[in-house]
C-alpha cells in the first residue's frame, strides 16, 4: 500500500511529503494513545477468535445432532435408543472398523422420508425403495431390507441429541453476547484514540498559528487556514482510522485464513487462487478511480474557495447586482463536480463490490466442485456441517478484503489532508518570540538605514528618522508609499532586512517581539474586534474593573456611544464588531491603549471617509491619548497632523520631505501640493 501511495503522491501537487513520512508522523501521534489502541486490538483479536469459533458450533450441531441420526447405528444390550424392542447406539465406521461381529443398521433420508436399512449403507446411494416388499436397491447392485420410520420412532432416535443441542444453543447465544460486548469495547477504545488524535492535532496546529510570522497570514487566505485546522485535522483522523481498519482487516484475514487452513489445508490453498484476480482487480480499479477522485478533490477546493469569496464579497456582489451571475458560476462548478462524481460512481459500481462478489462466488463454486469430486471418489464424503463451515470461512475471508477496498479512497484523501496539516506544522516559526519582563521604554525611536521589501519590489528605501520621546509625528504620502509598512516594522511584524531600529538608543533586536509590542499601542485602519462585550474588547485580557473601563471611555469621549446601548460596556458585540462603525471601533482601540499605557502610540488612520462628527470624536480621543507618548500618526486627512512636531513625507518608500506643517507648507513641495489638493476639495 505504501508503495502504491508513493506513486500516486507524485501526481498530486498538494502533497509535499512521501507517504512514509506522513505515516510515520501520524503514527507518532497515534502512539500517544497506545494503551487504548492495544486494548482495542486485543478486543478485536478476542472477538474475531470467537466469531471463528461460532461456525464450529453450528457445524457440530448440524453433523452430530440435527442431521446426526442419518448415520450407522449398532445394536447393543442396554441403554441407547429403543427401536422395535432392541437397543441401539451410534457408531462411526471407517476403513479400520471391524463390523463383522456387529449388527449394524443405517438411517437414511430418501425422498423426504426416513428409512432404516440393514447394514452399512451411508456411503452408497439408494436407487429405489419398494415400500410394499420393504426392499431397497442400492447403487452397488445389492438389495437390503428397509423399513420407513414412523415419526414416533424417529423422535426416539433424535432424543439423545436434544440435550446437547440445547447446550450448544446456549453456548452459541452466550458467545454472541460476549462478542457484542467485545465489539463494543473495541469500538469505544478505537474511537477514544481517534478523538484524542484530532484533539492533539488541532491543539498543535492552533499553537503553531500563534508562532507563525505575519507573512504566513498574508499569503494564506483565512478560509484555507480554517479548513486546515478543522477539516484537514479530521483527515489525519481519517488516515488513522483507515490504517487501523486495514490493520484490523489484515488481522482478521490472517486469523480466518489460519482457521480455514486448520479445517482443510487443501481448501485454504485453493482460496489462494483468488489472490492474483483480486490484485489485478485492485490495480484496475484504483487506476480508473484515482483519475476522477483527483478531479473531484481538486474541484472541491475550487468550490470551497469560490464559496468563501462569495461570502466575503457579498456586499459588493449585491451592490453590483451580480447575484445571478455568481449563482450561475457557482452552479457550473457544482454541475462539473457532479459529473465527475457520477463517473466515479459508475466505476465504483462496475469495479467495486460486485466484482469482488464475482470472485468470491467463483471460489465458492470451486469449493463445491472440489467436494463433489471427492464425494464421487468416495474418498471422504463431506458432511453438511463441514460444508457450512467452509462456506462461512471463505465468506469471512472476503469480508476484510472488502473493507480494505472500501477504505482505499478514504486513504487517498486522508494522505492529502494529513500532508496539508503537516505542512502547516512545519512552517518556519517566527523568531524572537517570548516574554520575559516588560521593559519600560522612554519612547525615543530611531530608524537607521531601514530598507525593506515584502517580495522583490522594494517598499522602503534607506529610511532614516529620529523621533524624540513624547513627540507627535505625522506620516504622509500617497497610497502605497510605505507608511503602514514603516509602522509594521516598528512593531516587528516582519523582520528587518537592512538597517536598525533603536528604541531609547538600544537596538530593538535586544528585546523579544512581545516585549517591544507591549510598549506600543496600535490603532489600525480597521481595528480587529473579537466576539464578546465592549468591555472584554477593551481589556483584552488585562484585569480592569468596570469603573476603570468607563473612566477610560469617558476620557476619550466615547461614553455617549457606549451608553446609548442599554447594557453599556457589557453590550455584546457582533462577529468582528460588525454592528459598530469604523469610528466606533477606533474609539474602542483608543480605550484599549489608554488602559495599557504604552510609551509609543501608532495611529493608522482610516482611509475611509468618516463623518465630521466621528472625526471630531477621534481627534478628541487622539488628543487625550497622545499625552506623554511618542506618537506616530499615519494621516490621510492632513488636518489631523497640522500640529505635529514633525511631519515625514514618504514617496515610493523614501522620505522626501520633513518638518513642521509651517515649514513644509512654505517649502512649496510635495506636502504643499497634497495639502492644497485636500483644501480645495473641502472648500
Ligand atoms: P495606504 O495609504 O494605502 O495605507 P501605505 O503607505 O500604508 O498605503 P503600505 O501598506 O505600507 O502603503 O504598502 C506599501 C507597498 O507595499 C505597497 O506597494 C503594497 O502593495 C506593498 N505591500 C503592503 N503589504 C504587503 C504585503 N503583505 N505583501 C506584499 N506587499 C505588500
Ligand atoms: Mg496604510
Amino acid at each position: 500500500l505504501v508503495k502504491m501511495k508513493s506513486k500516486t503522491r507524485t501526481q498530486n501537487k498538494y502533497v509535499n511529503y512521501t507517504a512514509e513520512v506522513v505515516l510515520k508522523r501520524v503514527l507518532k501521534y497515534v502512539w500517544k494513545s497506545k494503551f487504548m489502541i492495544i486494548c482495542s486490538l486485543l478486543f478485536l483479536i478476542a472477538y474475531t477468535f470467537l466469531e471463528l469459533y461460532q461456525p464450529k458450533l453450528i457445524n457440530k450441531m448440524l453433523d452430530d445432532h440435527l442431521l446426526g441420526v442419518q448415520t450407522t447405528w449398532e445394536k447393543i444390550d442396554t441403554a441407547g435408543v429403543i427401536y422395535q424392542g432392541n437397543n441401539y447406539q451410534k457408531i462411526v465406521i471407517d476403513k479400520n472398523t471391524d463390523i463383522s461381529d456387529k449388527e449394524i443398521i443405517s438411517i437414511v433420508y430418501y425422498e423426504k422420508k426416513y428409512y432404516v436399512l440393514d447394514g452399512n449403507v451411508t456411503t452408497t446411494a439408494i436407487i429405489s425403495i419398494d415400500n410394499d416388499s420393504n426392499i431397497a436397491t442400492l447403487t452397488n447392485n445389492t438389495t437390503t431390507f428397509t423399513k420407513q420410520l414412523t415419526s414416533e420412532e424417529l423422535k426416539a432416535f433424535y432424543n439423545p441429541s436434544i440435550k446437547p443441542i440445547v447446550k450448544l444453543l446456549i453456548i452459541y447465544g452466550s458467545l454472541t453476547l460476549v462478542i457484542i460486548f467485545f465489539r463494543f469495547f473495541q469500538h469505544v477504545f478505537f474511537l477514544f484514540a481517534s478523538m484524542r488524535l484530532t484533539l492533539d492535532i488541532r491543539k498543535d496546529a492552533f499553537d503553531k498559528l500563534n508562532r507563525l510570522p505575519m507573512k504566513y497570514f498574508v499569503n494564506e487566505p483565512s478560509g484555507k487556514i480554517v479548513t486546515k485546522i478543522t477539516s484537514d485535522s479530521e483527515g489525519v483522523r481519517g488516515l488513522y482510522q483507515v490504517m487501523f481498519s486495514i490493520m484490523t482487516a489484515a488481522i482478521s484475514l490472517i486469523m480466518v485464513y489460519i482457521a480455514l487452513f486448520k479445517v482443510n489445508a487443501k481448501l485454504s490453498l485453493l482460496t489462494l487462487l483468488a489472490t492474483p484476480f483480486i490484485l489485478l482487480w485492485m490495480t484496475v480499479y484504483r487506476k480508473a478511480n484515482n483519475k476522477y477522485h483527483h478531479r473531484i478533490r481538486e474541484m472541491n477546493s475550487v468550490i470551497n474557495a469560490a464559496m468563501a469569496q462569495y461570502v466575503d464579497g457579498m456586499e459588493i456582489i449585491q451592490q453590483f447586482n451580480k447575484e445571478d451571475a455568481m449563482t450561475t458560476e457557482y452552479d457550473n462548478l457544482l454541475i462539473t463536480n457532479y459529473g465527475n462524481k457520477m463517473k466515479a460512481l459508475k466505476i465504483n459500481s462496475l469495479f467495486g463490490g460486485e466484482l469482488l462478489l464475482l470472485i468470491q462466488n467463483a471460489l465458492l463454486a470451486l469449493v463445491v466442485y472440489y467436494f463433489g469430486l471427492n464425494f464421487l471418489n468416495e474418498e471422504s464424503a463431506i458432511t453438511a456441517g463441514a460444508l457450512y463451515l467452509y462456506v462461512t470461512y471463505i465468506n469471512k475471508v472476503f469480508d476484510p478484503i472488502r473493507e480494505i477496498f472500501a477504505d482505499l479512497n478514504a486513504l487517498e484523501d486522508a494522505f492529502v489532508a494529513s500532508s496539508r496539516i503537516f505542512d502547516l506544522l512545519d512552517q518556519e516559526e517566527d523568531k524572537y518570540l517570548g516574554f520575559n519582563e516588560r521593559p519600560v521604554f522612554e519612547g525615543d525611536v530611531k530608524f537607521e538605514h531601514v530598507t525593506f521589501a515584502y517580495d522583490e519590489k522594494p517598499v522602503l528605501k534607506d529610511i532614516n528618522m529620529h523621533v524624540k520621546k513624547g513627540q507627535f509625528i505625522g506620516l504622509v504620502g500617497h497610497t502605497g508609499s510605505g507608511k503602514s509598512t514603516l509602522m509594521i516594522l516598528l512593531q516587528r511584524f516582519y523582520d528587518l532586512q537592512e538597517g536598525v531600529i533603536k528604541i531609547d538608543d538600544i537596538d530593538f533586536m535586544n528585546y523579544t517581539k512581545q516585549e517591544v509590542r507591549s510598549n506600543i499601542g496600535y490603532v489600525l485602519q480597521e481595528p480587529a474586534l473579537f466576539s464578546g462585550t465592549i468591555k472584554s474588547n477593551i481589556t483584552l485580557g488585562i484585569e480592569a474593573t468596570d469603573e476603570e473601563v468607563e473612566k477610560v471611555l469617558k476620557l476619550i469621549g466615547a461614553e455617549k456611544f457606549v451608553n446609548d446601548y442599554p447594557k453599556g460596556i457589557n453590550t455584546e458585540l457582533a462577529y468582528l464588531g460588525g454592528n459598530l462603525s469604523t469610528g466606533e471601533k477606533q474609539l474602542i482601540s483608543f480605550a484599549r491603549i489608554l488602559l495599557r499605557n504604552p510609551s509609543i502610540l501608532i495611529l493608522d488612520e482610516a482611509t475611509a471617509n468618516i463623518d465630521t462628527e466621528t472625526e471630531i470624536m477621534i481627534q478628541n480621543a487622539l488628543k487625550v491619548t497622545v499625552v506623554g507618548r511618542t506618537t506616530f500618526v499615519v494621516a490621510h486627512r492632513l488636518s489631523t497632523i497640522r500640529n505635529a512636531d514633525n511631519i515625514f513625507v514618504l514617496d515610493d518608500g523614501e522620505i522626501v520631505e520633513q518638518g513642521t506643517h509651517e515649514e513644509l507648507y512654505n517649502k512649496n513641495g510635495k506636502y504643499r501640493k497634497m495639502y492644497e489638493a485636500q483644501y480645495n476639495q473641502n472648500k
